[in-house]
């Protein structure tokens, strides 16, 4: 490996796992980029070096040589494992860089370890960024989704060169400065929690074609194909249809009927209930799918509960081509509600933490790069083109209209599944918020009187401005209370 004190790169990646190594091959491979490369254990960095000899990489056995071999202000991008593995690698970096350097955290950090170590880096005069990188490992070879937080200044050095190996859709590339320091990771949070969502559904349409009507894997595949050439056209459409064909090569049976039906996760789908929930931002489809992995994978119960009673009947469809119908329109409208609840999260977050995140951007850089790439995005972001201050995305005419369209097969649907057991947590949930939504009344006054009789908790009243209590232990007649309703 070739040692260097001359400074000659202007990028830098430290963590060349899979990740790491697939970004510094994108990085090299575009005009005017050096690309300088560290890792903790060198034999990744030889292997690296030596398969992509024309990446013309400035490989480094120390933080040290690393440093040194970066033009100032130096920018090197982290790629290695999140959590200590990120801490360790920034305690090193912010010893040998100096103020005014950048370092980029392109891992799957949490967002508000992202928001703590930008304010430590801060403190050096050193600019740290949390980058959100989606695609998975093509992504990072080829063009992924990026979601830079950190500051304007640093993105003004940083923007360029993201531009230059991210995924470009209509001419733009798929990236943007979205807000100060963990808007980035929170942003890539969120599409995460958004992917969860989509693939239960996509998974919940599957299920019902296969259970209700007795398509094969290999006819839903063709489903899918059709379906992927309208208004769902998207990556994991596509990608399922794929999957669905897919033949196991041991068997002769199709790969999704050998593969153990136990969904696994990451972690990300989890921190966006958690901090959803902490924000008070309903993402019920969101959480469904979380949830449905962890019932996948619950198998004790599962194999306890196998003997529970179903309903009698099993769905009896009079005509398939209707029904298949039913369920795209079902699944485009429960998507429309996973979109729209991740949305809202967003709004929420940039609230609490302060950032200005332009959410029809947010939207236009995840249209190509990233998992959830879809033509249906462009219409969100012409949602918020036309509306920034919209509420809710399901307000905005394009999807009010969507949803008027479709809410009828999607109620079919829901119904049809409760009544044959087929499990839709994904679809059930997002049609209930969408009733939840559009009610007029809800029945949280009943329980604003349930919280007013055990805890005093205090409710309003729709007449009269105040906070009041009845004395429900007492003659029951109402008070004026100092606190306030919540
Ligand atoms: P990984 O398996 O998450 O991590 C392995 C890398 O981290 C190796 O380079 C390893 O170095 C390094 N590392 C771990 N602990 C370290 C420490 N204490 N000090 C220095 N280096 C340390 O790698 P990956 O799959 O390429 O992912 C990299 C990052 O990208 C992660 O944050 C991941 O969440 C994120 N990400 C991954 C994907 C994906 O599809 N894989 C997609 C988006 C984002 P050694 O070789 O010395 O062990």
């Amino acid at each position: 490996m070739a040692e260097t004190h001359n400074a000659t790169a202007n990028i830098g990646v430290v963590g060349l796992a899979v990740m790491g190594s697939n970004l510094a091959r994108n990085l090299a491979s575009r005009e005017g980029n050096t690309v300088a490369v560290y890792n903790r254990s060198p034999e990744r960095t030889d292997l690296l070096t030596t398969e992509h000899p024309e990446a013309g990489f400035v490989a480094s056995k120390s933080i040290a040589d690393f440093a040194a071999s970066l033009q100032k202000p130096r920018t090197a991008i982290i790629m290695v494992q999140a959590g200590r593995g990120t801490d360790a690698v920034i305690e090193q970096l912010t010893a040998a860089f100096e103020p005014g350097d950048i370092i980029v955290d392109g891992g799957n950090a949490l967002f508000t370890d992202t928001i703590r170590r930008e304010k430590a880096v801060r403190e050096t005069g050193i600019n740290f960024v949390g980058a959100g990188i989606s695609g998975g490992e093509e992504g990072a070879l080829l063009g992924p989704s990026i979601m830079p937080g950190g500051s304007v200044e640093a993105y003004k050095t940083l923007g360029p060169i993201l531009s230059s190996i991210a995924a470009v859709v209509d001419g733009e590339p798929c990236v943007t400065h979205i807000g100060t320091d963990g808007a980035g990771h929170f942003v890539k949070m969120i599409h995460n929690g958004i992917e969860y969502a989509d693939m239960q559904l996509i998974a919940e349409a599957y299920d019902l074609l296969r259970t209700a009507v007795g398509l094969t894997p290999a006819e839903i595949a063709d489903v899918f194909t059709e379906w992927n050439t309208g208004e769902l056209e998207s990556y994991l459409i596509e990608i399922t249809a794929e999957v669905l064909r897919q033949v196991d090569a041991t068997t002769g049976e199709p790969f999704v009927d050998i593969v153990l039906d136990q969904a696994g996760s990451k972690g990300t789908g989890v921190w966006t209930v958690q901090t959803a929930l902490d924000l008070g931002v309903p993402v019920s489809g969101i959480a469904e799918a979380v949830f449905a992995r962890a019932v996948s994978s619950k198998r004790a119960q599962r194999a306890a509960a196998s003997a529970l009673p179903g309903p009698s009947a099993q769905w009896h469809v009079e005509d398939n081509d209707a029904f298949i119908e039913d369920v795209r329109r079902a699944l485009y409208a429960s998507k429309i509600i996973a979109y729209s609840q991740g949305f809202d999260a967003i709004v929420a977050g940039a609230e609490q933490y302060g950032w200005d995140i332009k959410k029809g951007d947010v939207a236009k850089i995840w249209r190509g790069g990233c998992i959830i790439r879809a033509v249906f995005l462009n219409r969100i972001t012409e949602a918020y083109a036309e509306n920034p201050g919209l509420v809710s995305l399901v307000t905005a005419p394009y999807f009010t209209e969507a949803l008027a369209g479709t809410q009828d097969s999607w109620r079919r649907v829901v119904a049809g599944s409760a009544l044959s057991g087929i499990p839709t947590p994904a679809f059930s949930s997002s049609l209930a918020y969408y009733d939840s939504l559009r009610s007029k009344r809800l029945p949280a006054a009943l329980v604003q009187g349930q919280r007013d009789f055990f805890g005093a908790h205090t409710y309003k009243r729709v007449d009269m401005v105040g906070t009041f209590h009845t004395l429900w232990s007492g003659d029951r007649t109402e008070v004026e209370s100092e606190g306030s309703s919540h």
